[in-house]
């Protein structure tokens, strides 16, 4: 058996997978590969109208929010949302935790003014900076509510009155919060929802009214919105991959239920490491992620030792990325409690060994 760390595209739910392989074969017995069956048919726009619905009451999101399933990844959004919403006579504000909201706010410098309000560069983007003043005439404030590569997480929602914008793609629906708060709410589906290859974008109505036009169609919000995310072929075998997986979650119990596992989780693994003398914890105490735990060992020749032992033991994605280096365990949701405990253990028993 193997233990999926990985960061995403990562571990989704064992019935998940099974269910899909099947669909691939012989979709709710009709014969057809989901693979194989048009778009524009009643089959798939039930799959699509579940997903948003699903969406819609994981999130408890009211009335003003639209729920669109686009393609081109997270990183297209870091460019479209600009694209709609910017000029070159309004400013944006960003936070800049991390590599990937880096990439956010030097996407968006292309179609407007940026206003970088704060950043934790100076730290290696170990800790989210607090603080810092949104300014009261931004477009928007943009941060990202987990730094998947960093281990740092927002645990809470910025008390402002600008229109905040979320970069969510490492921590949707991992975790209870008020989502109405949000103007506009992005995330690849890679790690919390389903197969990569498909993006969830949720927005305000009024806020969309406000966005900009003579955009290619699609990279227009408003004309996505219109045409149901069918503005072209929507990529369906993700959409159906996020369909189960949300179905799955609501099945467990929803956000709440997936809330205390990851929490039990997240705790397990922490306080494990903060015990043991030969792993280290870059990140600051109260900006752990819940959904990414980094960790360095004192010694580095160690660590390929510890990599290797955890091989051995069926871990896979284990290594810290490049930027940051050592390592890194994703407990997404469908990372079962077994797999932590199985890691924590490894940990003591070397450190057991180890440890002097
Ligand atoms: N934002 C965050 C927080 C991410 O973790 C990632 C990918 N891991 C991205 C954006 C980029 O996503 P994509 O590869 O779907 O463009």
């Amino acid at each position: 058996m193997k233990h999926n760390f990985n960061a995403g595209p990562s571990i989704l739910p064992k019935e998940v997978f099974e269910e899909a392989s099947r669909a691939i074969l012989n979709f709710n017995d009709t014969g057809l590969s989901i693979l194989e069956i048009g778009h524009r048919t009643p089959l798939f726009e039930s799959v699509l109208n579940e997903s948003v619905a699903l969406m819609k009451e994981l999130m408890g999101l009211d009335a003003n929010k639209e729920v669109l399933f686009l393609h081109g990844g997270a990183s297209t959004q870091f460019f479209q949302v600009p694209m709609n919403f910017l000029s070159k006579e309004k400013k944006a504000a960003y936070l800049d935790c991390g590599v990937w909201g880096t990439k956010a706010y030097k996407e968006a410098a292309q179609f407007g003014r940026v206003e970088v309000v704060a950043s934790s560069k100076d730290k290696n983007y170990s800790y989210i900076p607090s603080g810092y003043a949104i300014p009261e005439d931004a477009t928007y404030f943009h941060y990202t509510t987990n730094n998947t590569i960093e281990g740092t997480q927002m645990h809470h929602i910025p008390d402002t009155s600008v229109p905040l914008v979320a970069d969510m793609s490492s921590d949707i629906l991992s975790c209870s919060m008020d989502f109405n708060k949000f103007t506009f709410i992005y995330a690849g589906a890679q790690k919390n929802i389903g197969a990569a290859g498909v993006n969830i974008v949720i927005v305000d109505k009024k806020f969309l009214q406000s966005a900009n036009s003579g955009l290619p169609s699609m990279l227009d919000y408003r004309q996505h919105v219109e045409n149901g995310s069918m503005l072209n072929t929507p990529p369906v075998f993700a959409i159906y991959v996020c369909m189960l997986t949300l179905r799955w979650l609501k099945k467990l119990g929803g956000i709440q239920a997936i809330e205390r596992l990851n929490n039990e989780k997240a705790n397990l693994l922490y306080t494990t490491i903060e015990e043991l003398p030969v792993f280290h914890l870059p990140v600051a105490k109260e900006n752990r992620s819940k959904m990414n735990a980094v960790f360095t060992m004192h010694d580095a020749e160690l660590e390929k030792v510890f990599l290797s032992r955890c091989k051995e033991e069926g871990m896979v994605g284990l290594s810290g990325h490049r930027s940051v280096g050592g390592f890194r365990v994703s407990m997404y949701n469908a990372l079962p409690l077994s797999s932590v405990v199985a890691i924590t253990e490894l940990m003591k028993d070397f450190s057991n060994k180890y440890g002097s």
